[in-house]
C-alpha cells in the first residue's frame, strides 16, 4: 500500500467578506464507516459566495467551501470497505444523524441535524476530505471529473425540484425564471421530462443559451406576467423561481402562474412578499419550496449525463487551479460565468506552505 498524504491544500474562507486563504492541513485519518476521498474536482456556485457575504449566519465562518464535488477513495477506515478504495465517487453535500426519520423516508435533504459540507462542515476546495461512505455515489464508469461534481448539484437541485417537488410531468408547461447555473439546468431538465419549457431570463446570452438547452420559448422578466403567459399559451403548470434576494421575481412566479399551478421557490430571499389567499383558492395555487436534492437524484442525473439526455458542457469549461478560487467566486459575481469548476491536478510543491 502507497503511503497517504499526511498534509493536503485547502481553501479557507477566513471571515465574511475576508480574503480567501491557500493553506496546507493535516489530512485527518478515515474512522470506521469513513473514507478518505482525493477530491479530483469541485463545482464553484452561488452558495460559495453566500457563505462569503455571511448568509449562513454568524459562526459559519472560517470554512472551507466546496460542496459540489467529485474525487477517488484513496483509503477507508474500515477493512470491510476495502473495495471502495480507487473507486471515483461524486460526494453527496449532506450527512444527516444516524438515525433521521426524514432520512429514513427518504428525505435525507432536510430534517434536524443535517450537516452540509462546505457550510457546517470543511468542504470540498481541498485536496482531501474525510467522508461517511454513506455519502459516497460510486461511478462506474469513470467520467469527466468536472461533470460529475456538477452533476452533484447544478444538475440535481433543478430535477429534484421539478420531479420529486413539482411532480413535472410529460406535456405541461414549465416556466423558468432565471437562466443561470439552476435556472439553465432546469431547462434541459423540464425538456427531457417532456414539458414545454418557458424560459425567462435576462441578457441575450442567457436566453440564448436557454433555447440551445431546449426551452421553445425565451422572454425577458421586464416583458411582464400577461406577456409571458400569453407567449405561454394561456396556461403555465409549473413555475421554478431561480432568482435570489429577488421580491419581485417570487411575485412574479405567483403572477405568471396557472389554473391547479405549482409554484416551486428554489432560490432563497431573506425579505417578504405579499400574496392573497384569493389567488391561492381561485386558481388552487400550491406555493412549494424545493431544497437541494438526495443521492438517489444524484444517481438519476449521473446516468442522463451518461446517456447523453443532459449535458454538462455549458458548466465545465470554466475551469481554474484550486489556488484560483477567489477568482472563481470573483466571475461567478460578476455574472461573466454560471460555473466554475476548481481542479486539484495541478497544485504545485508548497502551495500554500
Ligand atoms: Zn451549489
Amino acid at each position: 500500500m502507497t503511503s497517504l498524504p499526511t498534509t493536503g491544500a485547502a481553501i479557507v474562507m477566513p471571515a465574511e467578506g475576508g480574503p480567501l486563504r491557500l493553506v496546507q492541513r493535516p489530512v485527518d485519518t478515515p474512522a470506521a464507516g469513513e473514507a478518505l476521498v482525493r477530491i479530483e474536482a469541485c463545482g464553484v456556485c452561488g452558495s460559495d459566495a453566500f457563505l462569503q457575504d455571511g448568509g449562513f449566519g454568524p459562526g459559519s465562518l472560517p470554512r472551507v467551501p466546496g460542496h459540489e464535488a467529485a474525487g477517488v477513495v484513496i483509503a477507508v477506515g474500515d477493512a470491510q470497505d476495502a473495495e471502495w478504495i480507487g473507486r471515483q465517487v461524486a460526494l453527496y453535500y449532506i450527512e444527516g444523524p444516524a438515525e433521521s426519520a426524514w432520512a429514513e423516508a427518504g428525505h435525507e435533504n432536510i430534517g434536524p441535524g443535517i450537516q452540509r459540507m462546505g457550510v457546517d462542515v470543511d468542504g470540498a476546495f481541498a485536496q482531501y476530505v474525510v467522508r461517511r461512505i454513506t455519502t459516497l455515489i460510486p461511478v462506474e464508469p469513470r467520467m469527466d471529473p468536472a461533470s460529475v461534481a456538477v452533476a452533484t448539484d447544478a444538475l440535481a437541485t433543478p430535477y429534484h425540484a421539478l420531479t420529486a417537488i413539482a411532480g413535472l410531468a410529460s406535456g405541461e408547461t414549465l416556466a423558468i425564471i432565471g437562466l443561470g447555473g439552476i435556472g439553465s439546468n432546469a431547462v434541459q431538465i423540464g425538456r427531457h421530462l417532456g414539458a414545454k419549457v418557458v424560459a425567462v431570463g435576462r441578457g441575450e446570452a442567457k436566453l440564448a443559451q436557454a433555447r440551445e438547452l431546449g426551452a421553445a420559448i425565451t422572454l425577458h422578466s421586464s416583458d411582464g406576467p400577461e406577456a409571458i403567459v400569453a407567449a405561454a399559451g394561456g396556461q403555465i403548470d409549473v413555475v421554478l423561481q431561480c432568482v435570489g434576494e429577488n421580491t419581485a421575481m417570487d411575485r412574479l412566479a405567483i403572477d405568471i402562474a396557472g389554473y391547479r399551478a405549482r409554484v416551486v421557490f428554489i432560490a432563497v430571499s431573506q425579505d417578504d412578499f405579499p400574496v392573497r389567499s384569493t389567488e391561492l383558492v381561485w386558481r388552487e395555487l400550491s406555493l412549494k419550496g424545493s431544497r437541494g436534492f438526495t443521492r438517489e437524484d444524484i444517481r438519476e442525473v449521473l446516468a442522463l449525463v451518461a446517456s447523453g439526455d443532459l449535458t454538462t458542457d455549458h458548466l465545465t469549461r470554466n475551469r481554474r487551479p484550486l489556488r484560483e478560487a477567489a477568482e472563481a467566486i470573483a466571475d461567478l459575481r460578476a455574472g461573466t460565468v454560471l460555473r466554475t469548476v476548481l481542479t486539484m491536478d495541478d497544485l504545485r510543491e508548497g502551495d500554500g506552505q
